[in-house]
């Protein structure tokens, strides 16, 4: 390979917008550009101030003007344009203070994280400015701090987390004194603001190596700074249960997901569906097997925490905590209709799926290899039968309402709620009774309870 990458036509049609002044492809992009493979998003670096960006396009937004970084849209393309900086320090070590600019390109690479993320390519010519040997440094799959590691990471703490996302998400080795920088730099990246923890957490899990990242935190101390709850789970062993520990289950089971391609939501909880059971453990009469009794209560107790504390959006959080909840469900083919109904009322039809993915998940996690596909095959069929026989899963698929009740003798109050529940569970066991005039009746008996 030449010095001389082949860069998008669209790029050098935005170079000539940029007219004269130094522009560059910068961070990732060009990681991807050796790599050979497509990168999604553009980031660019230029002499130009933010000021001026802004006047070359119609649709910029000032995203992080205070870092010097302007949003530009162009032709579908969104593109981050910064202006060259120098590293500014890190009072708080959570996040840079002033931006300061710099006067060349070099300057700004040196402030860049690793090797591989600190390559330009010059636009429109395409000549890769590489002072570090990025290239060379993903050629041998190596992440490589810029400059000192010990320097760099007292800098700014979430480089390590940056460091084991990148492991994951590459497939490569960490550099031996990046690696052995990581364990002295742990009480800077506890004063990280959590949203950046958990954007490269979630990079991991995104990601379709998890296990490799997570092992990695797990060696440098990140996992016990981060993830305590799931440090714990090292040695907790499962005899006649279990070939691993309940760490290496998780980690196992939340790989599995990620090869399938499962959501995000099945993969953390694969990652946190046991975290509960250090605690839950005991002895059996016996005293030779582990129990772990109610250990989903205690591992979605476990896994709120940790998401609250990690700042996750509450509506993520809380379909992972279903999951983690009702991933012990359990069928008998005897099962009447009814009861497969009320399986299906307690998880919720829309979570089915991903409960079932969580299941081939955990499987695989158990046993270390792929789970047998017909594992769930007898409940899902259950499930279509049954559903398709009748949909009465709550209230309001009734064939009347707190109104109805209330024009036929049921005085208004807490009964009237009382009753549709009743009459719910019976319509659960029997659809048949799922007409007005039938649960009148029901309700005319009911009723006759409360007077
Ligand atoms: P991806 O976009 O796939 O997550 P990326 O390498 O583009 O990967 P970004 O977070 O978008 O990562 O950052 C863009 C570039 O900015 C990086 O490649 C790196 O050069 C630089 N960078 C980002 N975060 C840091 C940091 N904490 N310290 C130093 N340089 C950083
Ligand atoms: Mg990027």
């Amino acid at each position: 390979m030449g010095n001389r990458l082949r860069v998008a036509p669209l790029l050098k049609e935005i170079a000539s917008v940029f007219a004269g002044r130094e522009l560059y492809l910068v961070g990732g992009a060009v990681r991807d550009l050796l790599l050979g493979r497509e990168s999604a998003d553009w980031d660019l670096a230029t002499s130009a101030r933010p000021e001026e960006v802004m006047k070359l396009f119609k649709r910029v937004i000032p995203t992080g003007i205070k870092h010097g970084t302007v949003t530009v849209r162009y032709k579908g393309k969104s593109l981050e344009v910064t202006t060259f900086r120098t590293e500014s320090a890190y009072s708080d070590g959570r996040r840079p203070d002033e931006v300061q600019y710099a006067a060349a390109i070099e300057e700004d690479l040196s402030r860049r994280d690793f090797t591989m993320n600190s390559a330009a390519v010059k636009l429109p010519e395409g000549t890769l400015i590489d002072p570090f040997d990025g290239r060379g440094d993903i050629k041998r799959r190596i992440i490589r701090s810029v400059g000192r590691a010990e320097e760099r990471f007292a800098e700014d703490g979430l480089r390590p987390m940056r460091a084991v996302r990148f492991a994951a998400q590459l497939g490569f080795e960490l550099e031996g004194d990046t690696l052995a920088a990581i364990p002295g730099a742990l009480s800077t990246t506890a004063r990280v603001a959590a949203e950046r923890i958990r954007d490269e957490l979630d990079k991991t899990i995104a990601s379709f190596n998890p296990r490799r990242g997570l092992l990695l935190m797990e060696e440098t101390g990140l996992l016990r700074l981060v993830l305590p709850e799931l440090a714990a789970c090292r040695g907790i062993e499962q005899r006649g249960r279990h070939r691993f520990d309940v760490l290496d289950h998780a980690l196992l089971s939340c790989d599995y997901a990620a090869k399938q391609d499962f959501s995000r939501e099945v993969r953390m909880a694969a990652l946190f569906h046991d975290i509960g059971k250090p605690a839950v453990r005991r002895l059996d009469e016996a005293g030779d097997q582990w129990t772990f009794y109610n250990h989903e209560r205690e591992s979605s107790a476990l896994t709120r925490g940790i998401m609250q504390r990690l700042k996750y959006p509450n509506a993520f959080t809380d379909r992972v905590l279903r999951l983690v909840e009702e991933h012990m469900f359990h069928y008998e083919e005897n099962w009447k209709d009814g009861a497969v109904r009320r399986f299906i009322m307690r998880a919720g039809e829309d979570l089915l799926p991903e409960l079932f993915q969580l299941r081939l998940a955990d499987n695989a996690g158990t046993s270390g290899a792929e789970p047998d596909p017909a594992l769930l095959l007898p409940l899902r069929r259950r499930v279509d039968a049954v559903l398709s026989r009748s949909r009465v899963l709550s209230l309001k698929d009734l064939a009347l309402n707190g109104d109805d009740l209330m024009l036929n003798g049921v005085s208004p109050g807490k009964h009237v709620g009382i009753i549709l529940r009743e009459l719910l569970e019976a319509a659960v066991d029997d659809p048949a009774l799922n007409n007005r005039e039938k649960l009148l009746e029901i309700a005319g008996n009911i009723n006759k309870r409360y007077q």
